[in-house]
């Protein structure tokens, strides 16, 4: 069995099954696998194109970024009230963001587990309660160590730091078998050795049966009195890829897998998010920050996996850092000056470290409905984020010195750089955090999981509040920001999910 590719399929499309999954992404593809081995007729929708793991190798960075990356990675969440703007990236296509990632593999934080269980009354989310539902999803994607003889010079300088400065880093765990370092993985792994949902769960989904169709925008729920019966779109199959034919799918479940941004627009879209919903409130980021040192040496930091090590050091304080090596065009596009200054930097680039820092944040940033297909995104960065945010970008350059690093440049917009004494007069903590570039691949908590529709989206179940058969499963239903990188909670929180749609339906109903 293989993906529809439904550009390529003349006409119109009428559908039924037992659960119509929207979205193929981390919580939709395990959702629709977990589903489709208990032996439901599941059927897949992907707004998205199915760009097979072996092309991967064969696109450009430029190309995948049209392909795979929403707006081309240039999505954006608009600061209010002094914020940071965020430029927030998300994926696009069958895999959703799973594709894309660094393959950053975490459990959630003992602490946070803590808050979910004994502040927002969700018991089952302790540790011990998704610890199998963890397991399940670690064994299938593979999760394993990163090795030090992995670390690229970027990342291993930064560890020498860090030993100096007494917070030493770990190895990261990511979902990989038989990764040879090349460092591409944010634009598609081209050695299928990153095991995105598009390599690990879909193919068994379709093995047990499962309909996988890429290229079927859903823009509506159909629904009465709480009861859904199915969903409507449109196909991607006019010329140029222009949305032509017409796609309809009956279901006894409907599960809105569409990723923290995109399942409010449909929940919104579809008149399920009534007066006072919290569909499309409570969004949290994990507004990050990336922080390049430059060093006498030549680092070549692209050779090595690209997050290969962190430091936990600081979870009190709310902050993570992270290693991250970005393609070195990318690098040069954030290098300051112009003309014969902007050269100067641009031929060092072969001697520039990197390292990464993420909030973990209060927000809360809101989703809306925009005019076209995107939503409005806005974000509000709490008193105690700002802190956290000036926080990380001081002590990701301070290590970097602790290195011997020449110069670095701060995420700080209008800024040179700055050398070790320049750093320590450099007045960070007054800058305006307007100025402060900050990127988020983490949109979580818009239709958050909770005990009651006056402050969350949906049930301890993943129904959502005032249906009773339609459910969430993506980022959306994480209750509240991590602190840690996301995807193999919102894989955990799907598997459990499925296996409550099961307790829900059983076979005899599913059939009915
Ligand atoms: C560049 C990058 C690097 C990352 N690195 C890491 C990492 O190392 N570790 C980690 O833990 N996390 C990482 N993440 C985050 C992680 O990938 C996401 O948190 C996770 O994949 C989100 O899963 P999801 O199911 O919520 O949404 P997605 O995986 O984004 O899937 C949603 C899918 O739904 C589709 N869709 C949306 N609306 C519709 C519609 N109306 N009809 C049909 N289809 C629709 C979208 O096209 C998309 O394919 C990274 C993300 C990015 C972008
Ligand atoms: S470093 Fe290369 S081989 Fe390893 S997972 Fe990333 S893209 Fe794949």
């Amino acid at each position: 069995m293989t993906v529809h590719h439904a550009s390529k399929h003349a006409g119109d499309l009428e559908l039924s099954c037992d659960v119509v999954v929207i979205g193929s992404g981390a919580g939709g593809a395990v959702l629709a696998t977990e589903l489709a081995l208990a032996g439901r007729s599941v059927i897949v929708l992907e707004e998205g194109r199915h760009v097979p793991a072996e092309v991967h190798g064969r696109m450009r960075d430029s190309q995948s970024l049209r392909h795979l990356w929403r707006d081309g990675g240039l999505g954006m969440a608009f600061g209010l009230g002094g914020s940071p703007s965020v430029n927030l990236t998300v994926g696009r296509g069958v895999g959703g963001s799973s594709m894309l990632t660094g393959g950053v593999c975490f459990r959630v934080p003992e602490d946070v587990n803590d808050a979910w269980a004994k502040e927002m009354g969700l018991s089952d989310l302790s540790a011990k309660g998704l610890d199998p539902y963890y397991s399940r999803v670690e064994e299938a994607v593979h999760v394993e160590e990163v090795p030090e003889h992995m670390r690229s010079r970027s990342t291993s300088l930064f560890a020498e730091g860090a030993a100096k400065l007494g917070h030493p880093l770990e190895p990261t765990r990511r979902n990989t078998k038989g990764c040879n370092g090349c460092g591409r993985c944010n634009f598609g792994c081209p050695h299928q050795a990153k095991l995105s949902v598009d390599l690990s769960y879909l193919p068994r989904a379709m093995a047990a049966g499962a309909e996988v169709f890429s290229d079927c925008l859903v823009t509506h729920i159909e629904h009465e009195n709480g009861r859904a019966s199915g969903v409507r779109g449109r196909i991607f199959n006019g010329p140029g890829r222009k949305p032509k034919g017409r796609l309809r799918v009956q279901a006894k479940v409907v599960v809105s897998s569409c990723g923290g941004l995109h399942t409010p627009v449909l929940l919104k879209s579809s008149g399920l998010a009534g007066f006072g919903s919290q569909i499309g409130e409570n969004l949290t980021l994990h507004p990050g920050f990336r922080v390049f040192a430059r060093f006498e040496e030549e680092v070549r930091g692209w050779d090595g996996a690209m997050q290969s090590a962190f430091t936990n050091h600081f979870h009190h304080e709310r902050l993570m850092l992270m290693s991250i090596f970005i393609p070195a065009s990318i690098i040069a596009a954030q290098l300051p000056g112009a003309g014969p200054n902007n050269r100067r930097e641009l031929e060092a680039v072969p001697h520039i470290a990197c390292f990464g820092a993420m909030v973990h944040d209060d927000g809360p940033g809101t989703v809306r409905r925009g005019i076209g297909r995107e939503p409005i995104v806005t974000y509000r960065m709490s008193a105690r984020d700002k802190v956290a945010m000036f926080r990380a970008i001081r002590l990701t350059a301070e290590t970097y010195f602790a290195a011997g690093a020449k110069v670095v440049h701060l995420p700080v917009l209008g800024s040179g750089p700055v050398d070790a004494d320049g750093l320590a007069r450099f007045p960070l903590e007054q800058v305006s955090p307007t100025k402060i570039e900050c990127g988020s691949q983490h949109p979580l908590g818009t239709c958050r999981m909770g005990t009651a529709a006056a402050w969350s989206g949906v049930n301890a179940n993943g129904r959502l509040w005032g249906t009773e058969n339609v459910y969430v499963a993506d980022g959306s239903v994480i209750p509240s920001s991590l602190g840690v990188n996301p995807q193999l909670t919102i894989m955990a929180m799907s598997t459990r999910i499925a296996e409550r749609i099961l307790d829900a339906f059983p076979r005899h109903r599913a059939q009915a």
